[in-house]
């Protein structure tokens, strides 16, 4: 009885535990089971690949490793953590020992990143020294701090070091077009440009891979083994085409080192569709190392001396070098705006092309005098002139007939008061009272100073746009820079339409603005953007930025090409230039270069004036194979000048080659042997000199000048300025260099 009575006490125990674990705590052991026989893995999709208008890969993933210590379970020793710095160091490039050995001290994490981004090479040198041994005292201690025991063990670099996997995003163009692209953190998430703005269609959808395991962690077969796949993300096929944007980013580093402004900008837009083919702000950065820093913002942060202030100066340099100034910041758009101003008057009807006023240099607007910059005035002008000489006092009296009801109209309608809605992150908000005169609060001093530009502020993708819309016949357009997603076999997955916004002016009004803005470039402030054949049409603007006093300015241009079929608008800014601080002095010659190539680029065919085609420069004919004799004869008569290299009486070789654009009193070598060595010449430095002095220096050392310049300019104006092949370059004799020229007369509208 006695023994029965206990066993069912027993029982009783086992009975009360056995419902208190089944029913009382029994989701909680079952998760705990699951947790540990089930084990759950992210699968990391592809990020997709951006590539630029022709399909060249802009940016792109691969996989990559990431190297992490569990330092909750390194043992509290400073051997060890001694060991694993030392180990790590060596084997991790830009790694260093005191990093290491930091992160070591963790103990209360098990995941402490030791280096992101490993690449294979590097990853296999970590896993070679993972068996890699230190022995070391472990001593155990008591509550109290005093030594209970010692004992020998071992620490193998693998009981506390893993390998992770991660990704690398790689810009096999470094800082081209960084300003669009943007770049990746180290979360893989976009930062700026459009890997931020497109981040959701890029980072694609991860997967999971659970898998069972069994009591002694093993793996179990794979029918316990469940796969989600991961959904790659898509890839973006850009508006930019690489070789445009190098022309543009070219272009711009010359005018940044010669005005030496803060910065230099600029965009090329196909005027009918919005689509962005180049976007570039200089300086810029490497998007493979966004967080290196120029030189001079090393020195900068380096003259800091409190650790912090250091770190803030730098996160400031960040922000200023990723920023893009052509979408996010704002500026007084000064004379270019006046082409908008034309378009209203001309549209609305307030007037006509006819209209004059006479400028005696000043103009009072209620109690104020407003100066032109011709002091002493530009005397009567039609609208046409008025423009051309981008004419204050003349544009005041315009914005005065407007009055502030139409001006404001046609200021919404070419959507200054609003975002362009381009996908890029970070687009300035126009802000009424703030950024412009709201229509309810515009004096006649505000009017009176917004019909010529001044005392408002656009973003340079809206002036674009706006510049867009006058070309292509009146249609304001939607900015884009992607073009399309794909799918990882190239298939076109979503395809951007042009986006129209509204009709702004009538097809006739953007015709007679269009005429008026050839005019500027032929005959007005614009003419340094003068390109034989591609009738540019454009407007200078030289604007000073209140805000900070003054002796701040903006210089720019704005224009598009060709007059009588447009194709692109570009406008170049300068921030800050010293010196030459007009529009019409810097940044035409710059947006002619980068019209000029990307016109040619394009294989638009130029169309040039009678007076063009006889200045024109002739391709060299082909006399390889003729009898030397009269070769000779027949260039000397066509006024070349004529060396000849070698004894034979049969040209074998010639320089420059057919087909070479060369001016028509050039220089050419004949080679009469087939083995002869090209005689060489140095490129002087042209810079300074006039048309004639160039061509003159050319010949005496044996070069070709092809001549760059406005042929309806005064030929005494004229000063080269930039030349094709640098000067101290060794080249063969008979190559043609490019040289530029300018003039700093009458271009200013501004002073
Ligand atoms: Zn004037």
């Amino acid at each position: 009885m006695l023994v029965a009575a206990a066993m069912v006490l027993a029982f009783c125990v086992v009975a009360v535990n056995l419902a208190r674990i089944m029913l009382v705590n029994g989701e909680e052991y079952k998760n705990k089971a699951e947790q540990n026989q089930l084990q759950d893995k992210e699968l990391k999709p592809t990020r997709g690949v951006i590539y630029d208008k022709n399909g060249t890969v802009l940016a792109q993933s691969a996989s990559a490793w990431k190297i992490y210590v569990n330092a909750s379970s390194i043992p509290d020793n400073e051997k060890v953590r001694d060991f694993i710095a030392d180990k790590l160091s060596s084997v991790l490039e830009d790694v260093d020992y005191e990093t290491v050995r930091e992160k070591t001290d963790e103990s209360k994490s098990s995941y402490v990143v030791i280096k992101n981004r490993v690449e294979y090479d590097e990853k296999e040198a970590v896993v070679s020294v993972l068996d890699d041994k230190v022995t070391y005292t472990a001593v155990k201690k008591d509550d109290e701090g005093n030594t209970v025991s010692t004992s020998d063990k071992t620490f193998k670099l693998r009981l506390a070091v893993g390998i992770d996997d991660d990704v690398i995003r790689y810009y096999p163009y470094g800082s081209l077009a960084s300003c669009v692209i943007g770049f990746t953190g180290s979360d893989g998430e976009g930062k700026g440009g459009i890997e931020a703005f497109y981040d959701d269609v890029l980072k694609g959808k991860p997967g999971r891979l659970i898998t069972a395991k069994n009591g002694r962690s093993e793996t179990m077969s794979n029918e316990y083994e469940t796969v989600y796949a991961a959904e790659n993300g898509a890839g973006l096929v850009l508006t930019i085409d690489t070789t445009i944007q190098r022309y543009l980013e070219e272009a711009l580093e010359e005018v940044y080192v010669s005005s030496q402004g803060a910065g230099a900008y600029g965009i090329v837009m196909d005027v009918n569709t919005g689509a962005i083919l180049g976007m570039a702000n200089v300086p810029s950065y490497d998007l493979n190392n966004p967080y290196a820093l120029t030189e001079d913002q090393k020195k900068e942060v380096e003259l800091l001396e409190d650790e912090n202030e250091q770190n803030e100066a730098k996160r400031g340099f960040y922000y200023k070098n990723w920023r893009n100034f052509l979408v996010s910041d704002t500026y007084e758009p000064g004379s270019v705006f006046k082409i908008v101003t034309t378009s209203a008057a001309l549209e609305s009807g307030t007037l006509d092309e006819s209209y004059s006023y006479s400028c005696y240099g000043s103009i009072a607007v209620a109690d104020q005098v407003i100066k032109c910059h011709n002091h002493s005035g530009h005397g009567y002008q039609q609208l046409r002139e008025g423009l051309m000489n981008s004419c204050n006092p003349f544009f005041i009296t315009v914005g005065q007939r407007l009055g502030q009801e139409t001006f404001f109209k046609y200021f919404e309608a070419f959507g200054f008061t609003e975002k362009t809605g381009i996908d890029l992150p970070g687009e300035a908000t126009p802000v009424a009272g703030s950024t412009y005169h709201p229509l309810d609060d515009m004096s006649i001093v505000d009017l009176s100073s917004s019909a010529f530009g001044q005392s408002f502020q656009l973003s340079a993708i809206q002036i674009t746009t706006a510049i867009s819309a006058i070309a292509n016949g009146g249609y304001l357009l939607t900015p884009y820079v992607v073009e399309k997603t794909v799918d990882s076999n190239g298939n076109v997955l979503t395809e951007k339409q042009p986006v129209i916004k509204r009709q702004v002016i009538s097809k006739e009004t953007s015709q007679t603005v269009t005429s008026m803005m050839e005019d500027v470039v032929t005959k007005g402030t614009g003419k340094n953007a003068y390109v034989a054949g591609y009738h540019l049409a454009g407007k200078t603007g030289t604007s000073e930025k209140l805000s900070l006093g003054k002796g701040h300015y903006v210089a720019s241009f704005g224009c598009f090409a060709p007059a009588y079929d447009p194709k692109i608008a570009v406008l170049i800014i300068v921030d800050e230039p010293v010196g030459y601080i007009n529009g019409g002095q810097i940044c035409t010659p710059i947006a002619a270069k980068v019209v000029e190539n990307s016109l040619t680029y394009m294989n638009v065919e130029p169309q040039y004036t009678p007076e063009e085609r006889a200045e024109l420069d002739t391709p060299m004919q082909n006399y390889a194979g003729t009898d030397l004799r009269s070769a000779v004869a027949d260039l000397e008569e066509s006024g070349y000048t004529v060396e000849t290299v070698g004894n034979g009486d049969r040209v074998t070789s010639q320089m420059p080659p057919y087909g070479v654009i060369i001016p028509k009193n050039g220089y050419v070598v004949l080679y009469t042997e087939t083995d002869a060595e090209k005689i060489t010449t140095e490129v002087p430095d042209f810079s300074g000199y006039s048309v004639y002095d160039v061509q003159a220096v050319a010949r005496s050392v044996g070069l070709n000048a092809t001549v760059s310049y406005n042929s309806s300019t005064n030929k005494n104006e004229l000063v080269s300025y930039s030349q094709s092949i640098a000067a101290g370059t060794q080249v063969s004799k008979g190559t043609a260099v490019k040289v530029y020229f300018k003039t700093n007369s009458g271009v200013a509208d501004f002073g």
